[in-house]
This record gives C-alpha cells, sequence and structure tokens, in this order.
C-alpha cells in the first residue's frame, strides 16, 4: 500500500513509530505536513497540491491532525476522502470529537457513563449551575483545553463561583463538571482500534496534582479493564465514528465515566507503559479495511 500520514512533524514518537511499522510491513509511506498541502476543488477531479506539485494518488491517509489546526486539517483531509483514499479515521468524526461538549451530548444520548457536566453562558446562572454538579468541589474546563491545560479543580463554592465568573467574563466557554474524587487522581486511556481495545494504560498523577496527564507529570502503568470498563470505551468510540480512539475513563461511584475521547491519541504513552506494537495494529487495521474500501469504491 502507499500510506500518507497527516502530521506537521514526523520527529514525533507517534509519526515515527508509523513509518517505521508500515515499513517493516513492506509498505510505503510518506509523511505529508497538512498546512503544506493546499487544495482544487473540482467538479471533475479534485487535487492535492504538495510544495508545488500535485500530489500522487495514495491508498490509505492516517490523520494526526493536532488540536490547534483542527480546521484546516479536517479540509486537507476529507480532500484525500473525495479522491477516495481510505481515512483511518474520517474527517468527520475528527471534527465531532474535537468539540467536547458535542462529543458529551453524543455519548450521553447512547447512554454511556459520565462526570455529572453543565454549561451556562450567563453568570446569573452560577450558583443553579453549582447546584447541578453537586456543589464544590467541582472541576472546572476551558473547552479548548488540552493536554491538561485549563482543567481547574475548585475545592470550595466561593472559588468555583470566582472562577467561573472569571472565565466567563473573558468570554472563554467553559464546562463544569461532577469532580470524580474517588479516581484518586488516575484515569485509563483506552486505546481502541477497530472493535477491539488494543492496549491500555492507567496514568496517575503526580502528588498533590489532581491531572494524571503524561504532560502534567503523570505516569503511566498496565491495568486491567472491567467488562463493564470495556464496554464503556468501546461504546463511546463508536459513538463517536472514530476507529481509532483513545478513550478516556474515570473510575466513579457510580460505575465508569467517560472523559474524553481522543482522536488522535499518542503512542508513546502506552506503547511504553505496555510493550504492545499499537503502531503496527493501526497499519494491521488498514491492510484488511483499504481492499474493503477499494472494492466497494470500484461497484459505485
Ligand atoms: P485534557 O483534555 O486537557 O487532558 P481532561 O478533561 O482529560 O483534559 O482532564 C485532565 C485530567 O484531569 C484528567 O486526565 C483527569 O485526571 C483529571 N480530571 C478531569 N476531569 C475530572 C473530573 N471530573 N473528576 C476528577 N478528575 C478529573
Ligand atoms: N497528550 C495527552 C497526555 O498528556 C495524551 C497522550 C497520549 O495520548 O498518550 O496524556
Amino acid at each position: 500500500m502507499k500510506i500518507a500520514v497527516l502530521s506537521r512533524n514526523s520527529e514525533l514518537y507517534s509519526t515515527r513509530r508509523l513509518v517505521e511499522a508500515a515499513q517493516e510491513r513492506g509498505h510505503q509511506i510518506e509523511v505529508i505536513d497538512p498546512l503544506m498541502c493546499y487544495m482544487n476543488i473540482n467538479k471533475t477531479k479534485s487535487g492535492i497540491h504538495y510544495k508545488g506539485e500535485v500530489l500522487e494518488q495514495f491508498d490509505a491517509v492516517i490523520p494526526r491532525v493536532g488540536a490547534s489546526i483542527t480546521f484546516y486539517g479536517t479540509a486537507v483531509l476529507r480532500q484525500f476522502e473525495m479522491m477516495g483514499v481510505y481515512a483511518l479515521n474520517e474527517s468527520s468524526a475528527i471534527s465531532r470529537a474535537r468539540d467536547k461538549l458535542c462529543s458529551l451530548q453524543l455519548l450521553a444520548r447512547e447512554g454511556i457513563g459520565l462526570p455529572i457536566t453543565g454549561f451556562a453562558d450567563k453568570p446569573g446562572d452560577i450558583p443553579d449551575l453549582i447546584e447541578m454538579v453537586g456543589g464544590a468541589p467541582l472541576v472546572i474546563k476551558l473547552l479548548e483545553g488540552t493536554q491538561g491545560i485549563g482543567v481547574v479543580l475548585a475545592e470550595t463554592r466561593t472559588a468555583a463561583e470566582s472562577v467561573i465568573e472569571a472565565f466567563m467574563g473573558l468570554n472563554a466557554n467553559i464546562l463544569v463538571q461532577e469532580y470524580i474524587k474517588e479516581a484518586n487522581g488516575a484515569d485509563i486511556r483506552c486505546f481502541i482500534i477497530g472493535n477491539k481495545i488494543v492496549a491500555s494504560m492507567k496514568r496517575q498523577a503526580k502528588a498533590g496534582e489532581f491531572r494524571s496527564n503524561l504532560h502534567r507529570g503523570g505516569t503511566a502503568s498496565v491495568v486491567k479493564l472491567s467488562a463493564e470498563e470495556k464496554r464503556t470505551a468501546l461504546a463511546a468510540a463508536k459513538t463517536m465514528g472514530l476507529h481509532v480512539a483513545g478513550v478516556d475513563i474515570l473510575r466513579s461511584n457510580h460505575g465508569p465515566v467517560v472523559m474524553e475521547v481522543n482522536s488522535s491519541p499518542g503512542l508513546e504513552g502506552i506503547e511504553g507503559a505496555t510493550d504492545i506494537d499499537v503502531a503496527g495494529r493501526m497499519i494491521e487495521y488498514l491492510e484488511k479495511h483499504v481492499p474493503l474500501h477499494q472494492a466497494r469504491m470500484q461497484q459505485k
């Protein structure tokens, strides 16, 4: 196969591993910077130009589009899809997953466990909003945040009120969430490919911190999932329409709750913690699904 990895940086661990895994299996693979692609949108023949040349045809594309370039990155990915290239995750699913609030609404509709979550616009609604999620302590999240930045634990009602007010004053979109204290600063990352959980790890926050992100100093270890946790993670990925997903779960007193479904889950943490060749599993998924996709295209 000829595979394109849409990634801004070929030095990143995940990008390097995908290139390695594809080459080991005898495929051609190229790293394409989405921001260097420009597009010709045309009713007869849409194309992509790259560094001044027409980009050749690929069989598959692996999107590794960072949150900061979601808009342009998904537009380029959509162009690949229009040209009949099989996308490991589709642009529509990535856009959906990047909207944290929309994701939580879709998951709730499917009956998937979530931390109790509130969303409001008016400062006048703050007292009721705090009540809705069970009072302080509570978690306040900037909708645009990643890697734990913009996630605040407000220990008291007074602190919660002033932080929410401050964010609203800055016109930042925030959501307010029940604090899952019993998770003890740990969360679980389930790495899903197709309808399988291929690897999972527990991330533990460092002492004095409630956020377990590896970027915030958290440490990863192997974890065994309960049947309910597996069901929850798989249902979450399916609801978002993602073939590859990193589903983050907290162990709460009311069962597993999904915090987030990541459409471009990193490989370094999970491969390091579990010793599983996750990149290889992603390429194997393509080996199985690209021929099916191409057969379907032929019939059209
Ligand atoms: P980001 O997308 O920026 O990583 P998350 O929503 O995943 O933000 O939150 C970062 C971390 O904070 C999580 O990994 C988890 O450890 C902790 N956390 C987030 N929400 C809650 C919550 N409602 N209760 C307890 N801990 C939480
Ligand atoms: N960037 C997120 C973190 O800090 C996710 C990393 C990953 O997906 O392994 O934990």
